[in-house]
């Protein structure tokens, strides 16, 4: 259970750490540095968890992978569909008041699709 709950931690502070938006092949990579035994099968699990907890986000952009998002207050995503870069778009005072307003379990995703500067300076 210790060791259970020290992964499950370091999930939660990589994601916290990051505003790359990664996905679970990328949040492995770097748990793997701190916590050297665990697994693939084991993050995708912790994520899925965290997921239903409401302590993560899980994206579906344009690429084939989830990513996800420590940031769970309302906010949107700017993906680019050349690279598959996820970055946060802040959301409208008025948009955030009314969301605040739906029930506590509603869920939404923003996305926006545009190239972001490096592939449209490329
Ligand atoms: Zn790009
Ligand atoms: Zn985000």
């Amino acid at each position: 259970m210790q060791n259970y709950s020290r992964q499950r931690e370091a999930i939660v502070r990589t994601l916290a750490n990051t505003v790359s938006h990664p996905t679970a092949e990328e949040i492995y990579a770097e748990v793997k540095k701190n916590c050297p035994k665990i697994s693939l099968a084991t993050v995708y699990r912790n994520l899925r968890m965290l997921a239903k907890e409401g302590e993560v986000l899980v994206l579906h952009t344009s690429d084939d992978k989830e990513h996800y998002d420590g940031t769970v207050t309302p906010h949107a995503h700017l993906c680019c569909p050349r690279c598959g870069k996820v970055s946060d778009l802040p959301l409208d005072a008025e948009l955030i008041k009314a969301l605040s307003e739906t029930q506590p379990e509603a869920k939404f995703e923003l996305n926006f699709y545009s190239l972001c500067k490096d592939c449209r300076n490329n």
